[in-house]
C-alpha cells in the first residue's frame, strides 16, 4: 500500500493563504487555494500567495483543486494558480459562482474548468474520491471534505462551528461526521482558529438581536460595515432593515456584486421594498436608511475608508451617522481600522465597534465546538491547521486532555511533509515552499530584497552621490554632487561625505578611474561608511557616475 502525505503549502502555522496538497502514490488533489494579507513591513504588498513551485514541478499528478468555500483565504489565489495549472477546480454552486466572478474580474477571457458538487456528493478521482459534507461557517456552502485514502478518510474539516441556528437553516451534517468517524477518520486536519476561545461560540443569528437594538436606537443613519461575502449577514440587516422601517442600500463594488449573485441564485431573499439604490438615498428620512459599506478591515480604497476621508463621491459621512463594524480586524489591519473609526468619529458619526448584544460573531467554532468536532469524528491523528503556532499548542494540549496521546498530534508548519502508513506517521522531507508578494497590479513584483530597500527608505531615506568621469582617461572632471530625500541626519553628514567620496577617487588608480562600476561601488561605499559612523543611521546609497568628455 502507498504512503498517504498531507503537505501544506500555506495555512499551517497561520491563519490565511490556505491550500494543502494530499497525495497518494502517483496522485495528488489540491484542497483550497487561499491569499492572505500583508503585514505592516510589506510595504506597497496588496495580496501574498503561496509559492506554487512544488505544484507546478508536479502538475502531472494533480488530479484537481477541491474549495471547501469561497472565503479569499480560501479561493483568492486560483487566478495566480489556473494560468500555470490546468486542473479542474470543484466547489458548490455557491462558491463556483464565487469564485467565477472574481476569476473574471482578476483573469479576463480565462474559460477555467469549473465543477459543481453539491454538499453530500462525493466525487471520485483516481484512486482517491472526496466527499463534501455541509459545516456551518460565515458563508453559505462550506463543506468538510472527507478524503478516502487507502488508510482510511482524512478529514479537512474546513473552517466550521457548530451552529444550530443558522440563518439560512442548513446545520452541520452532524450524522454524517459521525458515520465518517464510525468508518474511521485516519487524521482530522482542523480548523483551530478560536481554540483560545473557551466555551461555545454564539450562533449567527444572535446578530439580528444586536442589529435590531443598533437600528432602532439610531437617531439617523445606519452604515454598516462587514466582510461583502457574508451574505447571511447581509440576509440578517435585510431583514432587521425590513423590520424597523428602514430602506437599505450598499456601497462598495464587491459587497454591491455579491448582493446581486446571492440574491440571483437564491441564497438572499430580499424583503420587497426594502432594496434601494445609493443614489437615491435622498429620498428617504435620515431614520429610514441602512447603508452597507465595504471596508470592515480599513483597506485604503474601500468604500468606508473613502468615507472617511471625504473622498467618496456617492456619499458624505455626517452628524447623526452611526457605523455600525460588523466584523473582527484580521490581524495586522487594527492600525488602518482605527485611523478609519478616528476619522469617523471627527466627521460626527457615532461608531460601534463592540456592542452588548453582539453586532458581530465568528464563524469559527469555540473550544467546546472543537471539541466536539474531535469526539464525533474521532480521528487516529489529529492534525491542527488554520492557526498560528500557538492556536496549535493550545490545540494538541487540549486533545491531549481528551485522551489523545502526543504522538497521535502533529503540529504541523507549512512545507512540512506529514507520511501516514498501516503503522505510523512522521515527518517527512520538507517540499519547497514559501509566499510571493503580489503588488497593487497583481503582479508577482515585491521580492524579498526589493521588500528590504523599501524598508531601508521608509527609515532613513535616500541620498544619491553623482560625479562626472572622464572614463577615457579615468580623471574626475566634477565635483561630486550628493541629493538627500527623507534623509534625516544632520548637514555636516553631507559636508562629510563629500569629503569622503573626493579622498575616496583620490586614492583610485587611475586605471580604476576608468570602470564607472568601480567608480559607483567606491563613492557609494564611502558615503555608506560616513553617515553609518557618524549617525548610524542606514539609508539607501545611490551613486551615479556621469561620463564627461575630456
Ligand atoms: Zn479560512
Ligand atoms: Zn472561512
Amino acid at each position: 500500500m502507498s504512503l498517504v502525505q498531507i503537505i501544506p503549502l500555506g495555512g499551517a502555522g497561520e491563519i490565511g493563504k490556505n491550500c494543502t496538497v494530499v497525495r497518494q502514490g502517483d496522485e495528488m488533489i489540491v484542497v483550497d487555494c487561499g491569499i492572505s494579507f500583508p503585514h505592516e513591513e510589506h510595504f506597497g504588498v496588496d495580496i501574498v500567495i503561496p509559492d506554487f513551485t512544488f505544484l507546478i514541478e508536479n502538475k502531472d499528478l494533480i488530479q484537481g483543486v477541491f474549495i471547501t468555500h469561497a472565503h479569499e483565504d480560501h479561493v483568492g489565489a486560483l487566478s495566480f494558480l489556473l494560468p500555470e495549472l490546468e486542473v479542474p477546480v470543484y466547489a458548490t454552486t455557491f462558491g463556483a459562482a464565487m469564485i467565477k466572478s472574481k476569476l473574471d474580474e482578476r483573469m479576463r477571457g480565462a474559460n477555467p474548468d469549473i465543477h459543481i458538487v453539491e454538499p453530500g456528493d462525493t466525487v471520485e478521482v483516481g484512486a482517491l474520491s472526496v466527499e463534501y459534507v455541509r459545516v456551518t461557517h460565515s458563508i453559505p456552502e462550506t463543506c468538510a471534505l472527507a478524503i478516502r485514502t487507502e488508510h482510511g478518510i482524512v478529514l479537512f474539516t474546513a473552517d466550521f462551528k457548530f451552529d444550530f441556528t443558522p440563518v439560512d437553516g442548513l446545520t452541520s451534517d452532524i450524522a454524517r461526521l459521525t458515520e465518517l468517524g464510525k468508518e474511521g477518520v485516519l487524521a482530522l486536519i482542523s480548523d483551530s482558529t478560536n481554540i483560545d476561545r473557551p466555551g461555545w461560540g454564539p450562533s449567527e443569528s444572535e446578530v439580528s438581536n444586536g442589529l435590531r437594538k443598533a437600528f432602532t436606537e439610531a437617531p439617523g443613519r445606519v452604515l454598516m460595515t462587514m466582510f461583502s461575502s457574508n451574505v447571511h449577514r447581509m440576509q440578517q440587516a435585510l431583514d432587521v432593515a425590513h423590520e424597523t422601517g428602514r430602506k437599505l442600500a450598499v456601497a462598495g463594488r464587491r459587497m454591491e456584486s455579491t448582493l446581486q449573485l446571492a440574491a440571483r441564485e437564491g441564497y438572499v431573499d430580499i424583503p420587497e421594498g426594502t432594496f434601494i439604490r445609493l443614489d437615491d438615498i435622498q429620498s428617504y428620512g435620515d431614520n429610514k436608511l441602512v447603508i452597507l459599506s465595504t471596508g470592515s478591515q480599513g483597506e485604503p480604497m474601500a468604500a468606508l475608508s473613502q468615507m472617511s476621508r471625504q473622498e467618496y463621491g456617492r456619499m458624505q459621512i455626517k452628524k447623526g451617522d452611526t457605523v455600525l463594524y460588523s466584523a473582527r480586524p484580521i490581524p495586522g489591519n487594527e492600525g488602518a481600522i482605527w485611523r478609519t473609526v478616528n476619522r469617523l468619529f471627527l466627521l460626527g458619526a457615532n461608531v460601534i465597534t463592540e456592542s452588548e448584544v453582539p453586532i458581530h460573531v465568528s464563524g469559527h467554532g469555540y473550544q467546546e465546538e472543537v471539541k466536539m468536532m474531535v469526539n464525533i469524528t474521532n480521528p487516529y491523528y489529529v492534525v491542527p491547521v488554520h492557526g498560528e503556532p500557538r492556536h496549535q499548542m493550545i490545540y494538541r494540549e487540549m486533545v491531549k486532555k481528551m485522551g489523545w496521546p502526543e504522538h497521535r498530534v502533529f503540529t504541523i508548519q507549512n512545507g512540512q511533509t506529514l507520511m501516514i502508513d498501516s503503522n505510523k506517521a512522521e515527518y517527512g522531507p520538507e517540499v519547497e515552499w514559501g509566499e510571493l508578494l503580489i503588488d497593487q497590479h497583481g503582479d508577482v513584483a515585491v521580492t524579498s530584497p526589493v521588500l528590504g530597500e523599501r524598508t531601508a527608505l521608509g527609515h532613513d531615506g535616500v541620498i544619491v552621490v553623482s560625479v562626472g568621469v572622464d572614463l577615457k582617461r579615468g580623471e574626475v572632471k566634477t565635483r561630486p554632487e550628493i541629493t538627500t530625500r527623507g534623509f534625516s541626519g544632520p548637514s555636516e553628514v553631507i559636508d562629510e561625505g563629500m569629503e569622503a567620496v573626493c579622498d575616496a577617487l583620490a586614492a583610485m588608480k587611475q586605471g580604476a578611474r576608468t570602470d564607472a562600476f568601480i567608480i559607483r561601488d567606491v563613492i557609494e561605499s564611502a558615503i555608506k561608511k560616513t553617515v553609518q559612523r557618524t549617525c548610524r543611521q542606514r539609508p539607501v546609497v545611490i551613486g551615479v557616475v556621469v561620463p564627461e568628455k575630456g
